[in-house]
């Protein structure tokens, strides 16, 4: 373990998704000892929950699969995973961090075999599809799991379906007694990456998100997605049926000071993307985009143009006032469009809700105090800290390139403090 004393040279990096990978491996191979922290049970985020990502649309393996062989291949870099941080004290150089714990009940042993699952009667909710469905209490957190390591959902614990599991393992790696841990480590520096949740669709009560056929643009990404709810079919929630006629609105909350006052920035390339997904599934789909107006980055205009020229796609100048019930269970979209002044109301087979990246400190009384802005994003660089920095979507609504570079900027301050140290 890491654990430098004073003037440490070791570095703590908070949050497992693209940026946190990034920052800690880059500061690993620098030379550095590092400390990588996930609350999850698997490294990779949001990123590895989505179908595909723009800018060359592949799959989140092509990009996580790499940085995962540069964990496995460094003495230097430790991670852990089920684990946060309880408190920070001290100073640049000399920070002692308390590192939290929760029981995974499977230990490194696991060779990812399922008969734990087999045995496991229960269902929970499935956090890596969104709670579109449910998977066996004891269970792989996705098929490209990374540690590949099964879990112990904590609600079967003490009852004779826990003992049923450990007792199909045929390899001990089933731990019923582990505990919530909690130590101490000693680092010069701090990273937090800790990411962001998606906007809670619930509070845009004009929108109807309670519809089974309204979803958000995260569980879009499930519903495209092979390891997903309906193995890549765009299927409607409510009946299974082949989602083709399909409404995307865009600024779902966002730009808006009764829910977030900001631009999320990718949420028009990912609507883009979701047309994109549905359109090569359905030849004869229909795709509506609702828009206030298109911010499609750098060179992801080209992008923007290509959707522009399918006349399957169709985009309104407007944002819908209300969402409704149609008489046949379909929901409808109302509004008026800004250009045409035509008042419309249509039906859909499915509506997409683009909700803006709200970060997962919003909200949260954190460890430690922070600069954060007036969202909750953290500041880059935390000026009356001197030794912390963020990273990702963590400092503000980023797409993955810009993740990865804002992670290597941190790493590379986070060096300087403590060699500076
Ligand atoms: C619908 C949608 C589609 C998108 N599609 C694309 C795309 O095609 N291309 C693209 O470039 N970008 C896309 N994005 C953006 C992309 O998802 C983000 O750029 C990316 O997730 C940022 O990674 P991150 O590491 O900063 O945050 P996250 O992915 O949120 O990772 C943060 C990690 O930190 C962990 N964590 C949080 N708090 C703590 C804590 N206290 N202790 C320990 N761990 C913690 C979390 O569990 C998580 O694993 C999309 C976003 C949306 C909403």
């Amino acid at each position: 373990m890491p654990n430098g004393g004073p003037n440490s040279q070791a570095i703590l990096v908070v949050g497992g998704g693209i940026a946190g990978i990034s920052a800690a491996v880059e500061t690993a191979e620098a030379g550095y000892d590092v400390i990588l922290l996930e609350s999850s049970p698997v490294l990779g985020g949001r990123v590895s929950r989505l179908n595909r990502y723009f800018p060359k649309l592949c799959h989140p393996t092509c990009g996580l699969e790499i940085n995962y062989q540069r964990i496995r291949g460094n003495p230097r870099l430790k991670m852990f995973t089920m684990a946060t941080v309880a408190g920070v004290s001290g100073e640049k150089g000399n920070y002692t961090v308390t590192v939290k714990t929760t029981p995974r009940h499977v230990n490194a042993k696991c060779t990812a075999c399922g008969d734990c699952a087999a045995a496991a009667t229960s269902e929970v909710p499935d956090a890596s599809n969104y709670g579109l469905t449910t998977k066996k209490a004891a269970y792989l957190p996705h098929e490209h799991a990374f540690p590949m390591r099964y879990v112990i959902d904590p609600s079967v614990i003490g009852t004779p379906e826990a003992d049923a599991i450990k007792a199909a393992c045929k390899y001990d790696a089933v731990d019923l007694d582990e505990t919530e841990q909690t130590f101490d480590v000693t680092v010069g520096a701090i990273i937090w990456a800790t990411g962001w949740r998606p906007y809670d669709a619930k509070n845009l009560t004009a929108y109807s998100y309670e519809l089974p056929d309204v979803i958000n643009n995260v569980e879009m990404e499930r519903l495209a997605a092979h390891d997903g709810p309906t193995d890549g079919k765009i299927l409607r929630p409510s009946n299974g049926e082949e989602a083709k006629r399909v409404a995307l609105i865009q600024c779902a909350g966002s730009r808006d000071h009764n829910h977030l006052a900001y631009c999320s920035r990718i949420c028009c390339l990912a609507s883009l993307k979701h047309a994109a997904y549905v359109r090569e599934q359905y030849a004869d789909a229909d795709v509506d985009i609702y828009y206030i107006d298109i911010r499609a980055h750098d060179k992801l205009e080209a992008f923007h143009q290509k959707l522009k020229n399918d006349p399957q796609v169709t985009f309104h100048k407007s944002k819908p006032a209300a969402i409704v019930e149609g008489p046949d269970g379909r929901p409808v979209v109302k509004g008026e469009d800004t250009v045409t002044r035509d008042v419309y109301a249509r039906d859909y087979d499915l509506v997409v809700l683009a909700t803006g990246m709200e970060p997962s400190t919003a909200g949260f009384d954190l460890p430690v105090t922070l600069s954060q802005d007036d969202y909750g994003f953290i500041v880059p660089h935390v000026e009356d800290t001197d030794g912390m920095f963020s990273a990702g979507v963590a400092q503000g609504p980023l797409d993955v390139s810009m993740s990865v570079q804002s992670a290597t900027a941190a790493a590379l301050k986070a060096i300087q403090a403590v060699d500076g140290a």
